[in-house]
């Protein structure tokens, strides 16, 4: 299940290139003005008998289709703080590639952080995984993951698997997808087997090299594909 209690985004880094929502090539949105969405308040919003839309035990995926950190967001941000303290009874997953606006974006009553919310800090290079995951590290949270997403080369993420819960891997989707290499994604797989975390091969993306074979592959297809590498760590709960 998706919240997005705004849309637009633009560019941060390498990895927004052919974003599937606001790259040259996006479809469905396409725009760069930021704007709230008619589903701004929708995790507390109740119906006729007073009782919550959004039933609890959910994992709402945030801000997917936008970011949560955009400078453009600071005046929404404070009230969606406060509906996801609220709803306690769901687990609120946020993705951003700006989690260097993470500190100046908290609410005062963060403390430590919320039970509820869950951060995944992207990286698509070594060069963003070196700059990124320190920060991302040095902040007060209860949980967070690495998404590599898209991955674009490998990377050695060992120095910072320690602190964090769990990895996502995808490969770039979109027609101008860029190559994935499967060794690349062993490599990561292998690093979070040595540190003891999960991991989720989510999505091979557009193309991948599986030994010396490039292989274009359908967008429908792609998230079965990876499943079928068998590379997923689990620990009996759902991945993310
Ligand atoms: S931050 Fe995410 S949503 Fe925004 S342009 Fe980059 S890839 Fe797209």
């Amino acid at each position: 299940m998706n919240w997005e209690p705004w849309t637009g985004c633009y560019p941060v880094s390498t990895g927004c290139n052919n974003c599937y929502f606001y790259g040259p090539n996006a479809k469905r949105f396409g725009q760069n003005e930021i704007t709230k969405t008619d589903k701004f308040d929708w995790p507390i919003r109740r119906n006729k008998k007073g009782e919550y839309c959004i039933k609890g035990g959910k994992i709402l995926a945030t801000c997917f289709a936008t970011d949560f950190f955009l400078p453009e967001a600071d005046l929404w941000r404070k009230e969606a703080w406060a509906m996801i303290k609220e709803r306690q009874d769901i687990d609120f997953l946020i993705i951003t590639k700006r989690i260097d606006r993470f500190k100046e974006s908290l609410p005062e009553d963060w403390g430590d952080g919320y039970d509820n919310v869950n951060i995944g800090c992207t990286v698509e290079t070594q060069a963003l995984a070196d700059q990124r995951l320190p920060l991302f590290l040095s902040y007060p949270l209860k949980r967070r993951f690495i998404a590599a997403s898209p991955l674009l080369e490998e990377l050695d993420l060992s120095p910072y698997l320690a602190k964090v819960d769990h990895v996502t891997v995808c490969g770039e989707n979109g027609r101008d997808g860029r190559l994935c290499e499967y060794a690349w994604i062993e490599k990561i797989q292998k690093q979070c087997q040595a540190a003891g975390k999960t991991f989720w091969f989510k999505s091979t993306g557009t193309r991948i090299r599986t030994q010396e074979e490039v292989v274009k592959v359908n967008p429908f297809k792609q998230g079965a594909l990876a499943k079928s590498f068998q590379l997923d760590i689990t620990d009996g709960k759902r991945l993310f």
